[in-house]
């Protein structure tokens, strides 16, 4: 895996995709600055070496080139946050960007215009990445969040750098993160995958029955399962036509050792609201009228007994609807139990649905190993796919 490190940037022009799709308010000014502050060091690095850096990037889903969504109104956050006044070009390829990078010294940073200004971008068009392409000297992909798109500035573009391209720093944490849980893990491995819907995390789980000990199913996901086993669920969330593959999966699991950890109480309520009417329930026992929205006083001890005995934990997805308050408490404890368990020496990985928010949310991230930085390319990595824009370097 070619990483940043094995190479002197001195005098070279580096391309680097970075991901700075970053929100904006409605005066354009940059509301969160996280994925600028994630580019820093690999930027940081090619510059030190004495190198220029070219940054390309989307930004949101242009249509027609609307304001809103050119990378102008983030220079000055960049700027500040890089310690370098970033110079901008209003496209990204053509005579203006040419001359732009010619001029470019070592030290310095020129940031292009969005490339979904170009409908070519996203198609992973061959001349565009060409032309993209003779920008630089030497690629780099730091975009993790981009990774699983095989568009021209991820993917195709790698194909014009054979021996020139390589992985940013963050990109290259992702990848070796993922793999502390998925490859190189330490025994026991404990799995937490909750969230909505069993249909959306049905190919992980899949995917993760050869690397876990132990898979903790929590969030409206479980009420599938139970229902599947004969349980009443009430009004609780439930995909009754994936009952089959639940009853499936609990099979899988047992033949290959893996021990599946259901909920055993919820927290449950008679509407989908902070104030509705609260009971504990057991979860085989939800009366009518009645839905789970969080795991129960119980579940929450068993969930944590089990995750902190882990010496490796994967958390993708809540245990409960953690945005209103009265259904955060089991996902909290979650948390906790991780942070716990990480504080002890284990390995804890954060990615890919909404435990990166809830670990946010509760201030978890600094408690946890690795909180990873890409939804979509997190979720398709633990489903096991090899994603276009990582492949495209290792090649
Ligand atoms: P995901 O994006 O698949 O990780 O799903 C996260 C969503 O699942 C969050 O918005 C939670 O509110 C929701 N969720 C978790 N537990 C439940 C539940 N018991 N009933 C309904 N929604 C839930």
């Amino acid at each position: 895996m070619k990483t940043i490190k094995d190479f002197n940037f001195k005098n070279k022009k580096a391309l680097i995709r970075v991901d700075f799709n970053v929100p904006l308010n409605e005066k354009l000014e940059v509301t969160d600055a996280t994925r600028i502050e994630a580019a820093k060091p690999t930027i940081i690095k090619i510059l030190e070496d004495g190198g220029s850096c070219i940054l390309m990037s989307h930004l949101g889903r242009p249509k027609n080139r609307e304001n809103e969504f050119s990378l102008k109104h983030i220079v000055e956050t960049a700027s500040e946050i890089l310690g370098v006044k970033v110079k901008f070009v209003s496209d990204c390829i053509g005579d203006e960007v040419t001359r732009a990078v010619s001029e470019l010294k070592p030290g310095e940073i020129l940031l292009l215009e969005n490339l979904r200004y170009h409908g070519e971008e996203e198609k992973g068009d061959l001349a565009f990445s060409e032309k993209l392409a003779k920008l630089g000297d030497i690629y780099v992909n730091d975009a993790f969040g981009t990774a699983h798109r095989a568009h021209a500035s991820t993917t195709i573009v790698a194909k014009f750098f054979p021996e020139h391209k390589c992985f940013g720093y963050l990109l290259a944490s992702e990848i070796e993160n993922v793999n502390k849980v998925l490859r190189d893990s330490e025994a026991p491995v404990t799995a937490i995958i909750g969230g909505a819907k069993v249909s959306s995390k049905i190919t992980i789980i899949e995917n993760i029955l050869d690397k876990v000990d132990h898979l903790i199913i929590g969030g409206g996901m479980a009420f599938t399962f139970v229902k599947a086993q004969g349980g009443s669920i009430g009004n609780s969330l439930v995909e009754d036509d994936k009952q089959p593959l639940a009853l499936e999966i609990l099979t899988k699991a047992k033949q290959k050792n893996v021990q599946v950890h259901l909920p055993i109480d919820s927290t449950i309520a008679d509407a989908f609201s902070n104030e509705a009417n609260i009971e504990m329930c057991d979860i085989y026992s939800i009366p009518d009228g009645w839905m789970g929205l969080d795991a129960g006083p119980r579940t929450q001890e068993l969930f944590s007994d089990v995750i902190k005995k882990s010496k490796t934990i994967l958390f993708n997805g809540p245990v409960g609807v953690f945005e209103i308050p009265n259904f955060a408490i089991g996902t909290i404890a979650v948390c906790q139990a991780i942070a716990e368990a990480t504080a002890n020496g284990a390995f804890s990985l954060v990615g890919g649905g909404d435990s990166v928010a809830a670990v946010m949310q509760f201030h978890y991230g600094d408690k946890v190993s690795y909180v990873s930085t890409g939804g979509g390319a997190m979720l398709e990595m633990l489903e096991g796919k090899t994603l276009p824009g990582i492949a495209a370097i290792m090649e």
